[in-house]
């Protein structure tokens, strides 16, 4: 059944470290083999060996309208044409920066990146040079990109791989990240208060989606701003994963809260490799060359990736009742899953807002990383490969949000449920 991927990984193994280039695609926790895909359309994926998938990780989130959304395959291919990078501005950096300033509120100027690393990484030098402060305040299970300052107590593969520490971030460098539990609103105030005037940042996933999917309690993220108002610290709202994706406007708009740089990833490239982090202007003009806090690139704002991202964010402007519509999806499927569980005798938990979603088997609200890692996982990992063979391709790790396409119509809901049925009788 995955004949060919089994070659192909041990193939990769050989020249690429751990088979794949990015952890999380490993199938470290879950086991066995990845699954080498060869092409996708709408609400599936289609590997090597010929098997069709219902995805809900969606590229981990850029596959909103599905895959190989055929307006962005259009432009893709018509931009290709022009050349594939200049290295020089082009006014379609215009029309993207007016777009997303057009749609995210509080955001007045955007600096286009070419990952969520590099958004993440840059907000942070950003908030540091403008407050002339060293330190940040991070959450544990939250997930900010592979850069030296975040991986501390990171989500996402950090957490699936247990990685305590990272060898090579320098204890001088860790020591200026702080990290606290989400949702533990008095453990950064205890923070704050230990660390006066040292603190450039607190940074938060507004909802979280790297232990799996973790919602803000009421007054958490009200509380984080409150305090940086009155501590005089720049409140970055990672929306990496958020942004167009819960709303047009992101998490801002969703929970009304305001941040003071935001950063984005994924969607914004429609599937392309992009980032950016935006803010207010007074924030943003401290950017090199306005400014003397240098960040630089030499492929951003790619005309490629730049129409790839226009097209998509684009249509999920004009046409709002997207969001609606995959609310009432991501219900459907979570109703549908529920009953499943109940019926099977299983503990479990399910986390959604939006078209984010997660399971975690625990009998416990899943509020925070201790709480995820408490979970049964080894459940999971046998729902995941029994929902595998089933066709239905989840996140391989627990400490993943699940992420709903557009392209997902009633009969693969139908089917997902159907197949988490007969997972849960398989593997009981
Ligand atoms: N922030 C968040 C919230 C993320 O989920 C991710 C990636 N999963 C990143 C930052 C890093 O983005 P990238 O993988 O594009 O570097």
């Amino acid at each position: 059944m995955y004949t060919k991927s089994k070659t192909l990984f041990e193939k990769a193994r050989q020249v690429i470290p751990g088979g794949v280039n990015s952890p999380v695609r490993a199938f470290r926790s879950v086991g066995g083999t990845p699954v080498f895909m060869q092409h996708a359309k709408g609400a599936y994926m289609y590997d090597v060996d010929g098997n069709r998938y219902i995805d809900y990780i969606n590229s981990w989130g850029p596959m909103i309208l599905g895959h190989a959304y055929e307006p962005v395959v259009k432009a893709i291919q018509e931009y290709a044409t022009y050349s594939t990078s200049f290295g020089a501005p082009t006014e379609l950096e215009i029309a993207m920066a007016e777009l997303i300033v057009s749609m995210v509120p509080n955001i007045d100027m955007v600096r286009m990146v070419n990952s969520g690393t590099e958004a993440c990484m840059s907000a942070l030098r950003l908030a540091r040079g403008f407050t002339g402060r060293n330190k940040v305040i991070k959450f544990e299970g939250n997930y900010h990109g592979h850069a030296d300052s975040f991986l501390v107590s990171a989500g996402s593969g950090v957490a699936t791989l247990g990685i305590q520490s990272v060898p090579g971030v320098t204890a001088t460098v860790a020591e200026d990240t702080l990290s606290v539990p989400y949702n533990n609103l008095p453990a950064v105030e205890q923070l704050v208060a230990e660390y006066p005037e040292q603190i450039a940042a607190i940074i938060v996933e507004p909802v979280a989606g790297n232990m799996g999917c973790i919602l803000p309690q009421p007054g958490f993220l009200e509380g984080l701003r409150t305090l940086c108002d009155t501590h005089g610290i720049v409140f970055i709202m990672d929306e990496v994963m958020t942004g167009f994706r819960l709303a047009k406007g992101g998490a801002q708009e969703l929970l009304g809260v305001k941040a003071d740089i935001v950063t984005f990833g994924k969607i914004i490239g429609g599937g392309m490799p992009v980032g950016a982090f935006a803010g207010r202007r007074e924030i943003m003009e401290h950017i090199a060359p306005s400014g003397k806090i240098y960040q630089a690139g030499t492929l951003s704002g790619n005309p490629i990736a730049m129409i790839a991202g226009y097209t998509l964010l684009k249509t999920l402007q004009e046409r709002p009742a997207i969001y609606t519509q995959l609310e009432e999806k991501t219900s459907q499927l979570v109703a549908g899953l529920r009953e499943t569980f109940g019926a099977a005798g299983v503990v479990y938990q399910i986390n959604h807002i939006g078209s984010m979603m997660s399971v975690h088997f625990a009998e416990y609200p899943i509020v925070d990383f201790t709480a995820a890692s408490g979970a049964n996982n080894e459940l999971f990992r046998r729902f995941f490969h029994a929902m595998l063979e089933r066709g239905v391709y989840l996140p391989p790790s627990a400490f993943e949000s699940w992420f709903i396409s557009h392209a997902l119509g009633q009969e693969d809901i139908e089917f997902t449920i159907n197949a988490a049925k007969a997972s849960m009788q398989a593997i009981k």
